[in-house]
């Protein structure tokens, strides 16, 4: 649907100071497009598809003010010249302070705003669109996943990998990742969410039968208060990740499993000369509602 450097798949090589004695390459899909998040864009690669397929000329979906989910359907409706509305929780004002919807509307995106209360009955909404292909919030669902497989099956040789770690949402981007992992990895999600306990059910709904068994595990401390919270202690391991690595993170998901990962090994969790996977799903964009300085890039 729009061409990006295969490169992407490449993943790079860190060593930080705090690597010890465990190797770390990064999935940089970050460097996909400098607004469309990595893994966003992969969830929506198949409903686009879809949508198309069944004749449907208009989509809608669901999303927060700062969604990077908004802004990538956004572009991939654009790209596909699909029509798209995105339901945004909040009022009509909050365009002015979002430069994630103000660059969803550039790319034609039309705007319904609902109170929060509202927002909650995604089903009721959902019959006022009903000539509208629906993609759920966040990309949730099995062709969100089979997208998302796709993020390693493009790596050449991913079964060097002895763990896979990446940020987790909605859980889509973890099942499709374990439906694309072989047996002897494992699959390592660290949830961005406070408490969110139901999300484990939420994500086994879309893995294949045949990957029930393979291993993984979802990680409920990293959350820093909850969805899109930060800490300075965050925010300043962020600089420091970027000084050590030159990679950029986001503060609502990457800065976060980037944090987790450096937890991890300092508290020897990965067996000695492991080789680990870190997919950094993008969400760059994010980081625009930071007030200026906070960030040694951006
Ligand atoms: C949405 C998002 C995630 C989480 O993806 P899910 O499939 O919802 O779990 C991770 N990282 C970034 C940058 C995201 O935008």
């Amino acid at each position: 649907m729009f061409n990006y450097s295969p490169d992407i798949f490449i993943p790079q090589k860190i060593s930080p100071s705090w690597s010890d004695n465990v190797s770390v390459d990064v999935l940089r899909t970050d460097l996909l497009h400098p607004v469309v998040s990595g893994n966003k864009w992969f969830k929506l690669k198949y409903y686009v598809e879809d949508a198309l397929s069944k004749g449907f000329e208009k989509m809608v979906t669901f999303g927060g003010a700062f969604s990077n989910h908004i802004v990538a359907s956004a572009f991939a409706a654009k790209q596909a010249g699909l029509r798209i509305t995105g339901i945004i929780r909040g009022e009509p004002d909050m365009v002015d302070n979002s430069p994630t919807l103000q660059q969803a509307q550039e790319y034609g995106m039309h705007f319904h705003f609902v109170a929060r209360n509202e927002y909650r009955d995604k089903e009721l909404i959902k019959n006022k669109f009903n000539d509208f292909y629906i993609v759920n919030e966040g990309g949730y669902g099995k062709l969100g996943a089979k997208g998302a497989e796709e993020m390693l099956t493009g790596i050449s040789h991913f079964e060097i990998y002895d763990y896979i770690i990446h940020a987790v949402g909605s859980g889509t981007t973890m099942a499709g990742i374990i439906n694309a992992a072989h047996h002897h990895q494992k699959v390592i999600g660290v949830s961005v969410m406070k408490n969110n306990y139901s999300l484990e059910s939420e994500m086994k709904n879309l893995i294949n039968k045949a990957s029930y068994i393979k291993k993984y595990e979802l990680l409920h401390s990293y959350h820093f208060g909850g969805y899109a919270k930060k800490t300075d202690e965050l925010i300043n391991y962020m600089n420091s990740f970027y000084k050590e690595t030159a990679i950029p993170t986001d503060f609502v998901y990457t800065g976060k499993t980037a944090f987790a990962l450096k937890d991890l090994i300092n508290n020897k969790v990965f067996k000695p000369y492991a080789k680990v996977l870190f997919i950094h799903t993008g969400g760059l964009q994010g980081n625009r509602s930071l007030p200026d300085g906070k960030l040694i890039f951006k």
